[in-house]
């Protein structure tokens, strides 16, 4: 990262992130993190610029968390969604993202149902592209919002132990997850039926699997619970709901082996009494809301830094 010049290009995946960019972005956004805590939550820091928000699968959290971020540094937003678009009409991905293009943004946002499409767009585009989410494969912005929470809490996640619990395979908050805690210095336990594990994991990052929800939660700092991601399921996994939440699911009792103090994630959408009971997700040790919270932080820092801002001028972007 440099301190002239755009501090990053494009944002597409924790795989291109090396550990120090990592931190920089969690202290990019501790400095605007404060904003969303006054009175006026609004500074004049992207003034000018045109943020698209193109996304191409349904997202609740995701879409407007950047587009609060977006609006709270005072950009443009304007969200282009699938269902409003001429995709529909036979364009190709593409030629959206061309004619876009066309209107001169200064950062795309884009969610994708394939993988790959951030890398692809940031070939074709001249404008920054951040990922909101490709397919099963990454979700930046999420395990860096995840990160910012626990590192709120810890100051490090150097040697800490977070568990991920649900649908491995087809998550791409666990992708991601994966690798940026494992860059941060975290051991990473990975646990769900093994139908949902895919093979190779271990090369993602710090990792270790576990087949007994058990084993993967005694003594960890923190567990991040997933959905199954059934979207993305072309047959069933397991046999009902309730055998899932029997064998995998958190209950109260199961929150109980965490290490003291250990938290509860999730990145939502949740399905109470699925994978987490909603006196656990509702419960003292879960930091849901704050990850939401924390969101617009780092989505802040992320259209600061891509947008042109640079890292030595944070401090004074926020505050302006
Ligand atoms: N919201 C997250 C995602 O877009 C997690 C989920 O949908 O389960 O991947």
């Amino acid at each position: 990262m440099t301190t002239d010049g755009p501090a990053l290009r494009n944002v597409l995946g924790i795989e291109d992130l090396e550990r120090y960019d990592i931190e920089s972005i969690l202290d990019s956004a501790s400095a605007f993190r404060e904003i969303m805590g006054r009175h006026i939550k609004k500074v004049p820091t992207l003034r000018g610029r045109l943020v698209v928000n193109l996304f191409f699968e349904p997202s609740t959290r995701t879409r407007t968390s950047f587009e609060i971020a977006g609006k709270m540094l005072s950009a443009d937003v304007v969200n282009f969604s699938a269902s409003a678009s001429s995709l529909g009409k036979g364009e190709t991905l593409l030629d959206t993202a061309r004619s876009i293009e066309a209107m001169h943004p200064d950062v795309v946002v884009v969610r994708s149902a394939s993988a790959g499409v951030p890398w692809m767009l940031a070939k074709a585009l001249g404008a920054a592209v951040v990922n909101a989410g490709d397919g099963a494969h990454e979700h930046p912005s999420q395990a860096l919002l995840d990160a910012f929470t626990l590192r709120e809490r810890w100051r490090s996640l150097d040697e800490r132990t977070i568990a991920i619990v649900g649908d491995i395979t087809h998550s791409r908050v666990a992708g991601s997850g994966i690798r940026c805690f494992s860059k941060l210095g975290a051991k990473v336990r990975v646990c769900g039926p093994p139908t949902m594990i895919p093979p190779g994991i271990g090369k993602l990052g710090r990792v270790t699997v576990h087949h007994q929800v058990e084993d993967a939660l005694r003594g960890a700092d923190a567990v991040m619970m997933l959905r199954i991601q059934r979207e993305r399921l072309t047959e069933p996994l397991f046999p009902t709901d309730r055998e899932y939440s029997r064998r995998f699911g958190l209950s109260p009792a199961r929150a109980e082996l965490l290490a003291r103090d250990g938290l509860i994630l999730h990145p939502g959408p949740l399905n109470r009494g699925v994978e987490i009971d909603p006196a656990v997700a509702d419960g003292p040790r879960s930091v849901i809301l704050h990850q939401v919270e924390n969101g617009v932080a780092v989505r802040m820092a992320l259209l600061y830094l891509t947008a042109g801002g640079t890292r030595a001028e944070v401090a004074r972007a926020a505050t302006a």
